[in-house]
């Protein structure tokens, strides 16, 4: 039996391990389209703040995955996918047959309308790619702005802080708030920030950035005029499914799946930020974003591709580390 992972994210490694674990005879294929090892997304602050070392970001080395039986595809991006055929196809227009499929893209930030013009000017801060590059250009760098929403937002603006650099949040709300489950801190997190030497400016967004002799002009629409070295920004996180645009599997913003995380095509299954589940409460589709859920959904989708009947739990939060404050968040409501 061939399963075929696409994305070696933390849903699409875990699963592999969980079908090898429990099938020595199945053969694994997982096809990610980063040029890495597959790596733990979330310390990729501890990372650049120097806390860690490179190699304690790996999920495995070589030497475990071949151990594990796992076969990496690495730097290879799937363009499509043909449910009735049962294959895919990657970039160079290789043919894959499979006999699952798991579909564990995960997501990416995004800019609107207004950004979209100044992406070459603006950095994003999702990857190991562009962990790399920030590490190489944080000595040069003083001056930061940065203007996103989320979590990860969050955690950027406080790395930047606690390596000493000049932070300027700025953000559309009336306040500096983040999807946090402590409803009573979520409240002060404003004040917060700001004793720690963040500026805030609020009610605001960014309208143009130009290059500029050191670094970049930034004008707003409240008509500020700012000056940075860097410019971090995005609108929101969006799931990447370019390669499921061709094919009948159902979407909403994410790739629709019930909770034993099937799509609506046979042998086909989503898990991590790339799906929507139907959340009980909200009585809709909802992304359920953060590592808890993609390392259970991970589990769960292996599983299942081995033909066990488990059901998906929604996981509420993620467990957030805030300048040495552990508090609970929400990585999306
Ligand atoms: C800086 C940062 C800090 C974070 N901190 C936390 C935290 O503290 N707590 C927490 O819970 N969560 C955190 N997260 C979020 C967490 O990392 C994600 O929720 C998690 O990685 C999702 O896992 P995934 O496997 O679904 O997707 P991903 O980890 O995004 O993996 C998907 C992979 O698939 C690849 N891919 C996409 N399309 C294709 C294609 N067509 N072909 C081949 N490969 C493809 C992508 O390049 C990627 O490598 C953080 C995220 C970031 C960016």
């Amino acid at each position: 039996m061939k399963h075929v992972i696409i994305g070696a994210g933390v849903a699409g490694i875990t699963a592999a391990r969980t079908i090898k674990e429990q099938d020595r005879e199945a053969e694994v294929v997982v096809i990610g389209d980063e040029l890495f090892l597959p790596y733990k997304r979330y310390l990729l602050s501890e990372f650049l703040s120097n806390s860690i070392k490179r190699d304690e970001l790996l999920f495995f080395s070589i030497g475990m995955l071949k151990e594990l039986g796992i076969k990496l595809r690495k730097g290879e991006h799937v363009k499509t996918i043909e449910p009735l055929k049962k294959l895919i196809k990657l970039h160079h227009n290789e043919v894959m047959h499979y006999d699952k499929l798991l579909i564990a893209t995960g997501g990416s930030p995004s800019l609107g309308l207004v950004l979209r013009p100044y992406k070459k000017h603006i950095s994003f801060y999702s990857s190991l790619y562009d962990t790399l590059v920030l590490k190489e250009k944080l000595p040069e760098i003083r001056k930061c702005i940065v203007f996103g929403n989320g979590v990860s937002c969050l955690d950027l603006i406080c790395m930047l802080r606690n390596l000493g650099k000049q932070v300027t949040y700025i953000t559309k709300e009336e306040q500096a708030t983040f999807a946090l489950n402590e409803y009573d801190f979520e409240g002060e997190l404003h004040t917060f920030l700001e004793e720690k030497g963040i500026e805030i400016i609020t009610e605001d967004q960014i309208v143009l950035i130009e290059e500029s002799d050191n670094g970049y002009k930034v004008e707003t629409i409240q008509q500020k005029m700012l000056t940075t070295d860097i410019v971090f920004a995005w609108d929101y996180y969006k799931p990447n499914i370019a390669c499921i645009e061709d094919s009948a599997i159902e979407k909403k913003t994410g790739i629709l799946v019930n909770v034993r995380l099937e799509t609506s095509e046979k042998d086909i299954y989503a898990a991590g930020d790339c799906v929507e589940i139907y959340h009980p409460c909200l009585k809709n589709y909802w992304i359920n974003f953060g590592l808890p859920n993609a390392l259970e959904q991970g589990k769960i989708a292996g599983k299942n591709m081995l033909g066990q009947n488990e059901e998906y739990k929604i996981q509420e939060a993620i467990v957030f580390n805030l300048m040495g404050k552990s508090l609970k968040a929400r990585w999306w409501k």
